[in-house]
């Protein structure tokens, strides 16, 4: 009989590998699944940066390097968070295998037995699994009914933060809505940030995939350097989700308690992979314009796909997903999107946005046709 901890017995598996496994079941059966539930982006990662990743381990980087990330890198991030007006120096940088874990150690390192955490619903997945294994509570804000917006939302959020608020999520593009709060959204944040001496994560990994909208950042607010943790990674912009690399960038007195958990636990970043990412930082821009274009024009064909059969969208202005209504019973819609329409979907549930499905257009326009097209036949659209 295992005795496991008890706080393992506080999270459920992630939802979105639930579907990811779901849909390769059938594929092996031989089913051809139009796949809207990846969360990464169908486009190989450049080659420049292949290169880099390749030379590096030629040139035998293949060792530890030091805890927080190589200099060069460190430097570099530093160098990209001041162009958008975030005051970080290179010791302000601990490089990450991906800016998940970069979330995951930033939550242990500030979050004990009983502090209250804000989350902006919907909410990406991860983040309410990581509060409740450090013991967290959280207190929840509905975005859904401002139409994901958080400026009209802002009162909600006035009214749940308080003195006893430990730390604030505010993740913009946002997984799964697509949205990208406006500055007077984000300047709210600060006054009751600052009000309230709350310390805020901005998760900005989807900061480069914007359409209509430059987005912020968080930390660029004066008032907002010290108390902000600014969360990014390579996953998205570049296409490099299997390489595994992110990072955090905070005031020094939590890089410090940071570091002790990335020590113990990671030791650092993989050594080439961090090569790679400097070259990605310094010379690709052209590659994620390309990709971004692509996402801008299947973006606006899942919006007027949705328009033809009547569900019209708040039109997402970043990342690549977006969310459809469905009946109150999402996973039920979810379920039926993929047994009978063969098409796989995300349930707004696992955001805490039942009601909803989460589509991503991370597929081919031929593909995203296809889906709604089958979607549309079961009439499930
Ligand atoms: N934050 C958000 C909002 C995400 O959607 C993801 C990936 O899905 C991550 C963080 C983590 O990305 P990674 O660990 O690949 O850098």
């Amino acid at each position: 009989e295992w005795n496991f901890a008890e706080r393992v017995g506080r999270v459920e598996p992630s939802a979105t590998v639930a579907v990811g496994n779901k849909a390769s079941e059938l594929q092996e059966q031989g089913v051809d699944v139009v796949d809207l539930s990846v969360g990464e982006p169908d486009f190989p990662t450049p080659e420049r940066i292949r290169e880099a990743g390749r030379q590096a381990i030629s040139d035998g980087h293949t060792g530890y390097t030091a805890s927080s990330g190589i200099p060069e890198l460190r430097q570099a991030i530093s160098t990209d968070l001041k162009g958008k007006g975030v005051a970080c120096e290179p010791g302000n940088v601990v490089v990450t295998p991906g800016a998940k874990q970069a979330l995951f150690e930033t939550v242990q390192a500030l979050v004990d037995e009983g502090d209250e955490v804000i989350l902006l619903d919907p909410a990406w997945v991860s983040y309410e699994a990581m509060v409740k294994l450090a013991g967290g509570d959280l207190t929840r804000v509905d975005l859904g009914q401002h139409g994901f917006d958080l400026e009209p939302a802002l009162d909600d959020l006035a009214a749940a933060i308080s003195d006893e608020t430990q730390l604030l999520l505010v993740n913009s593009p946002s997984n799964p809505t697509g949205a990208v709060f406006s500055d007077a959204a984000l300047e709210g944040v600060r006054d009751l940030a600052v009000e309230h001496d709350v310390t805020v994560i901005a998760d900005e990994i989807y900061d480069r995939i914007t359409y209509d909208a430059d987005p912020t950042s968080l930390a660029s607010f004066d008032g907002m350097a010290e108390r902000t943790v600014t969360v990014n990674g390579f996953s998205k912009a570049y296409s490099m989700t299997g390489w595994r690399l992110g990072y955090l960038a905070a005031p020094e007195p939590l890089v410090d308690q940071v570091s002790k958990i990335h020590g113990h636990s990671v030791t650092c970043a993989p050594n080439f992979v961090q090569h790679a990412g400097v070259e990605a930082l310094r010379s690709v821009e052209s590659d994620v314009a390309t990709m971004v274009e692509a996402f801008e024009r299947r973006r606006d064909l899942v919006v007027d796909l949705l328009a033809d059969h009547g569900k019209e969208i708040p039109k997402p202005e970043g990342a690549f997903y977006a969310m459809i209504p469905t009946p109150s019973d999402d996973v039920a819609w979810a379920d039926a999107a993929i047994e009978d329409a063969h098409v796989a979907t995300v349930p707004g549930s696992a955001f805490n946005a039942p009601g909803y499905a989460r589509v991503s257009y991370a597929a081919s326009e031929e593909r995203l046709k296809e889906g709604f097209e089958r979607l549309a036949a079961e009439g499930l659209i």
